[in-house]
């Protein structure tokens, strides 16, 4: 069956929230989502009761959420229970990188805490690896769209992000978070037609835009900057966002980091297609003062020697040599064959038992880095960038 979009509607409201979240004590992050939700009008604004509720986190992989690369089950607890003060009918899950099948999710769920959750509060965890089609008339990269069926056919989709470098976009967060409403491998395939990182990040804006979330929530208590989830540093902004509008979290976060809208490629998509304004302007920002929230010195990703902001793929042009690209570390490498599954360039080939990558084939979009659950791919750095770095 093919079908027009997800069929939510969403409120039109794009005020932000912020409240401060020292830490991951149940306590204060509880206090805090009550209050990012009480602000916008509470749960209640978003779902009615006995509707049927799907808490999209970023599980994007195996890993522990002390990494703070994967939303913190504190928060995802938080959420939950205030949906169930409406509903029992609330699920929780995500699609990560790699199959979509019930054993990987199931592997993802246990190592994020996303199953411990799930258990201590009732929610059902998200393990329906049914697709559907959806038909995208504003598509600017697709028209036609996988999606995961369970967060599409939701009464109420609510998305629990992440906020973090990521190094092929730069930031992944509100919008990108959606990226995960595309089912397992599928999210490959589409990247291997779009290689280009600009024609990507319209990608993402289409798949956000085609998913509906109802609320769009952030977990920023702790962020990750530098070079992306795997060898970036985790940094403490203290905060917790929500909004009915993505676009206007993600341009608020942004100028939490003291970064530009042009920073950010699926931000800097939007607004270049008209979905929002750039800057802060356009919305009102309740609860917190971002200003004593903000964090300093927010680094990008370290992409090539000519500028950390110019994209890969035109660096790349003038020298492969001079951009940073992915190392396996055989020390490190179990020969899973994860990363040559999922690579969208087919660039990875397994040599008697190792991964070995292709350079001339890789487009640096580090998919394989951050879906690799045993950290073995490492980060070759040019000489003469490691010495104007230093
Ligand atoms: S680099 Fe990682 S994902 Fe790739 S084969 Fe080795 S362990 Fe598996
Ligand atoms: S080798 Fe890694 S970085 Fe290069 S194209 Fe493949 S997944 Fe992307």
């Amino acid at each position: 069956m093919v079908v027009e979009g997800a069929r939510r509607m969403q409120p039109a409201d794009s005020s932000v929230v912020l409240t401060r979240c020292e830490d991951y004590q149940p306590e204060n992050v509880g206090e805090a989502v009550s209050a990012a939700l009480g602000l916008l009008g509470g749960a209640g604004k978003f779902a009615r009761k006995g509707q049927s509720v799907f808490i999209k986190v970023n599980a994007v992989t195996a890993s522990d959420p002390a990494t703070a690369i994967v939303t913190h089950p504190e928060v995802t607890r938080a959420v939950i229970t205030e949906f169930q003060r409406l509903t029992d009918r609330v699920t929780v899950g995500d699609s990560p990188g790699g199959p979509f099948t019930p054993a990987l999710l199931k592997r993802v769920y246990e190592k994020t805490g996303l199953a411990r959750v799930a258990a201590e509060t009732g929610a059902d965890l998200g393990l329906d690896t049914a697709t559907v089609d959806l038909r995208l008339p504003q598509g600017k990269m697709l028209k036609r769209l996988t999606l995961c069926r369970s967060m599409v056919e939701a009464d109420v989709l609510v998305s629990v992000c992440k906020f973090k470098t990521h190094r092929f976009l730069n930031i992944t967060g509100p919008i990108k978070n959606l990226y995960g409403s595309v089912p397992g491998l599928t999210k490959f395939v589409y990247h291997s037609r779009f290689e280009d990182d600009r024609q990507f990040a319209d990608l993402i804006v289409d798949v956000h835009l085609a998913a509906k979330p109802s609320l769009n929530i952030v977990d920023a208590v702790e962020i990750i900057d530098g070079d992306g989830s795997r060898h970036g540093s985790i940094r403490k902004m203290k905060a917790v966002g929500s909004s009915a509008d993505a676009f206007a979290l993600e341009s608020q976060l942004l100028e939490m980091a003291g970064l530009e809208p042009s920073d950010d490629k699926p931000l800097a998509a939007a607004i270049a297609r008209g979905v929002c304004p750039s800057g802060t302007g356009w919305f009102e920002t309740l609860g917190e003062d971002p200003a004593g929230l903000a964090v300093g010195e927010f680094r990008l990703p370290g992409k090539n020697l000519f500028s950390e902001r110019m994209p890969a793929r035109i660096a790349g042009r003038f020298s492969r040599a001079l951009a940073v690209t992915p190392r396996p570390l055989p020390e490190k490498c179990s020969g899973c064959g994860m990363c040559a599954g999922i690579c969208p360039r087919e660039a990875i080939t397994m040599r008697q038992g190792l991964a070995v990558v292709d350079s001339s084939k890789c487009i640096r979009c580090f998919c394989c880095d951050e879906l690799c659950e045993q950290q073995a791919i490492g980060l070759k750095v040019p000489l003469l960038m490691r010495l104007k770095r230093s």
